[in-house]
């Protein structure tokens, strides 16, 4: 097991699919942001292989200077591991109020844990680990991790406190989105309460405005070049009025 370069200054070290950077099966994609003089964390998976998460983040050379995780929606397959690592490294979680909140009561009904676990989609004996301390960001904020910036944008769609990361380093620009887009501009639309389509539309319209260069999801295929090509088409989809293809389907 080890961390797999994506690009220039960005690795994979989480994911529930990835054969080198592979942790858990119910993570999701966790990004390593390598920024010089600090790190950042994008998503942290589900907990359950957290030391795993951490021996590719040390593996990637970069866990001394890692100052920040980003979280991108308060799922469990990406912030159930906010806690330990936050507690392993000492670095600040950063989310949308909407998953500070949930994250600080580790609320399962919120963030759908609940439900997902009678769904079978997270074993039976999985709880969400709460996060006291993260600390709120919304859509305009723009983070410095060390040489690089990280735009902040509010995404709802896929759940409400959804947020989309877009990381200019050197003028390379990459775009976190969580599980908001993916490759080939599948969406995820789930029957819960705070997936709203409407939203997503317009979400999506917003993104493709940011034209970066690699998309790199929360699931599935990544794009470190040509990543607005994915964008645009989850917003033509959206612009005729039609659903675009869900993840998976
Ligand atoms: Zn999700």
């Amino acid at each position: 097991m080890s961390a797999r370069r994506i690009t220039d200054r960005i690795w994979l070290v989480g994911s529930g699919t990835d054969p080198q950077a592979g942790t858990d099966p119910h993570d999701c994609h966790a990004y390593l942001l390598d920024g010089g003089t600090e790190a950042a964390l994008v998503d942290c998976g589900t907990g359950l292989a957290h030391e795993r998460l951490l021996a590719n983040i040390e593996d990637t050379g970069c866990l001394d200077r890692l100052t920040t995780i980003l979280v991108t929606h308060y799922h469990a397959d990406h912030a159930g591991g906010a806690a330990a690592l936050r507690a392993a490294t000492g670095a600040e979680v950063r989310a949308a109020p909407e998953a500070v909140t949930a994250l600080a009561a580790a609320d399962e009904y919120t963030t759908q844990v609940a439900a997902a676990r009678t769904a079978g989609i997270y074993p039976a004996d999985y709880r969400l680990p709460g996060c006291a301390d993260a600390r709120p960001i919304t859509g305009g904020t723009v983070l410095r991790v060390g040489g690089a910036t990280v735009e902040v944008h509010d995404a709802p769609g896929h759940c409400d406190g959804h947020l989309c990361l877009l990381a200019d380093i050197g003028g390379e620009r990459a775009l976190f989105s969580g599980d908001a887009v993916f490759a080939e501009g599948r969406v995820s639309i789930q029957p819960i309460p705070d997936c709203r389509p409407h939203a997503y539309a317009r979400t999506c319209r917003a993104l493709a405005e940011l034209a970066p260069d690699a998309l790199l999801p929360g699931h599935g295929a990544m794009a470190p070049t040509g990543g607005a090509r994915h964008l645009d088409q989850a917003r033509d989809h959206f612009a005729r009025l039609t659903v675009p293809p869900n993840l998976g389907a």
